[in-house]
């Protein structure tokens, strides 16, 4: 590969970063967010605008693929160069709920640059780095003639709420599977201006637990002290799922999950990571989970159970004397290699349902969202991809894991046998999912020349 195409790529991108922010700004400010029926034609807006703009590129078939719940987009494009192996690239228009609104410094849907960061819901989960691919193959396609790789994307708005019409939108477009490789951005690199290529996704189930104790709730003078309370049982139950080990109290929890192994643990901790900085960061006093493994481990390489919400009684302002009926609580359970998500969260139901005393009704139920995935650390993309990175940031690549679930990871494994690089371009801390979510404004304008390199590379390889 000669530098040239590469260089003239980084400059079209250098030229046209305002044009970029302002597609960004015009993509954020969309509030497409899956899980709330209110903005289901915000959703369908933020689709139809990356339809668009795939159009604009140059992008060829580009389709909306109606679903029961929120569209998708599906579209492909030929490389100039015969015989050029072809990739896959997935991400998602659609976004988590902003609330609590007034933890925001700026408002969620309006993109604002502070401290060499960008700010707002979705610039960096996913709209974000999803532009980043847009970006780097229209620097191709105006300085090149195209990607040194054919590319099929593949846009989902219902990632943030398990992809639940994926299989389906597979199951209708096999040409789809009929590619080398698929390339996911929608991760963190280890921190900002760190890059790292992924291997590995968590695997995730949802349950919820209601207890429900009274006809309605009573007045705590006249009854409290003598009947059954549903927070005090909740909050029991809840307290019992883990032991004073800080391991998951629920029997079988732990049966199908793949031991640690040494080399891989040995890797992880030489990484540059600290855990007091990363403490520090999200205003945590100490770090707590599983004993005898290490923060990056918990996260990483063991499953854990986390409680998500518990709503119960009163939760308005001032004092209302009143003994609860009713309590929920929602739990959600991130998982590693080998286990069955429907195994773990029927476990999980049948924990609580056993555990809660005679004097409630309690009902439980899990959802599953998908299993773990996990690439061989030694594919053949790993370490192209690891070289664009070190290229584009100046500094090494490293290899690490994510604690998060991209559902269509294992879906695209599971239909087609297809490998995934997890090229994250995002931030550790990045506040995803939460108020005040950022991109690193380094990572905003490196990000699309490591992806330049990665299909040079790629180009020249894989096959
Ligand atoms: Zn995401």
């Amino acid at each position: 590969m000669s530098d040239q195409p590469v260089r003239a790529a980084f400059d079209w991108l250098q030229a046209h970063e305002q044009q970029d922010r302002d597609r960004l700004a015009k993509l954020v400010a969309i509030p497409s967010v899956s899980s709330d029926p209110a903005s289901a034609e915000a959703v369908r807006e933020a689709v139809e605008w990356v339809a668009a703009e795939l159009r604009r590129i140059g992008f060829a078939d580009v389709t909306v693929y109606e679903t029961p719940l929120h569209p998708a987009v599906t579209a492909r494009l030929a490389s100039p160069i015969a015989g050029a192996p072809t990739v896959l690239v997935y991400g998602h228009v659609d976004v988590q709920p902003v609330e609590p609104v007034a933890e925001w410094a700026s408002p969620p849907f309006t993109v604002t640059e502070r401290d060499a960061k960008l700010f707002g819901r979705g610039v960096t989960d996913d709209k974000g780095q999803l532009l980043m691919h847009l970006r780097s193959v229209e620097a191709l396609l105006a300085t090149a003639g195209g990607p040194p790789v054919n590319l099929v994307v593949l846009v989902d708005a219902e990632e943030e709420i398990g992809s639940p019409s994926l299989p389906a939108l597979l199951a209708d477009n096999p040409w789809l599977g009929e590619v080398d490789l698929v390339v996911v951005s929608d991760s963190p690199m280890l921190g900002i201006n760190m890059p790292a290529v992924g291997y590995s996704l968590r695997g995730l189930v949802y349950a919820e637990v209601t207890v429900s104790a009274l006809a309605g709730d009573l007045h705590s003078g006249q009854f409290g002290g003598a009947v059954p309370n549903a927070a005090a049982v909740l909050a029991e139950l809840v307290a019992g799922l883990h032991d004073a080990d800080g391991r998951v109290a629920v029997e079988g929890f732990y049966d199908d999950a793949a031991a640690a192994d040494d080399a891989e643990r040995a890797m992880l901790a030489d990484l540059p990571f600290d855990e007091r900085t990363w403490l520090d960061g999200i205003g945590a006093r100490c770090g707590t989970g599983e004993a005898g493994y290490s923060a990056l481990e918990r996260t990483w390489i063991r499953p854990t159970l986390e409680v998500n919400g518990i709503v119960s009684g009163h939760t308005g302002p001032g004092p209302k004397t009143i003994v609860p009926a009713r309590a929920t609580a929602k739990l959600s359970m991130r998982l590693i290699a080998d286990q069955d998500p429907h195994r773990v969260g029927q476990r999980v139901v049948d924990h609580l349902m056993g555990s809660a005393p005679e004097s409630v009704d309690i009902t439980a139920d899990y959802a599953v969202s998908s299993r773990a995935v996990s690439t061989p650390r030694d594919h053949p993309s790993t370490a192209v991809a690891a070289e664009a990175l070190a290229a584009a940031f100046g500094r090494t690549a490293y290899l690490i894991r994510d604690g998060g679930t991209i559902p269509a990871v294992a879906l695209l494994q599971s239909a087609f046998g297809l490998d995934t690089l997890l090229l994250g371009l995002g931030c550790p801390d990045e506040n995803k999912h939460a108020p005040n979510e950022w991109l690193p404004l380094d990572h905003f304008r490196l990000g699309p020349r490591a992806l330049v390199l990665l299909w040079h590379g790629l180009g020249g390889g894989l096959r």
